[in-house]
């Protein structure tokens, strides 16, 4: 599981592809290019010459580089091309393993029966918050 550290969108969707270097690419491509990526990842370099380094990386591969766009082009979600159609997961974790699809929002409920308290997450990172009223831990809904 790859944590978000915060850094560019370009970073941010570099991260997803290194997490899934070697469904999208093979063990023999993915693993060598995963090794680069976080290479360029550990170095703490200016934000600017990291993106263009990890994208002269990427770039070598047209699929690592179709992969990426479709990332961005996800934002502010960043979500694998596969995951597009389903909620986020795996970047925050607060969903229950085997939630039912298709939802559309990012909406939790307090599992309390009659609370119906609701929260939205307004943005991808943001962590969900337990009912203020019971202090349970919400459902996604
Ligand atoms: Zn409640």
């Amino acid at each position: 599981m790859v944590e978000p550290v915060g850094g560019s969108d370009y970073c941010r969707a570099v991260e997803v592809l290194l997490g899934r270097a070697e469904d999208v690419l093979g063990p023999r491509a993915g693993r060598p290019l995963a090794a680069r990526l976080e290479a360029v990842l550990r170095r703490a370099a200016d934000g600017a010459a990291r993106d263009a380094e990890l994208e002269a990386v990427v770039d070598e591969h047209a699929t690592a580089t179709a992969f990426v766009e479709a990332v961005l082009a996800d934002a502010p979600r960043f979500r694998a091309p596969d995951l597009q159609s389903e909620p986020v997961r795996g970047v925050t974790y607060q969903g229950l393993p085997g939630a039912p699809g298709p939802i559309t929002a990012d909406r939790f409920r307090c599992p309390t029966a009659g609370c119906g308290f609701e929260w939205v997450r307004p943005a991808l990172g943001h962590r969900v918050p337990p009912c203020p009223s019971h202090g349970a831990a919400l459902g996604r809904v």
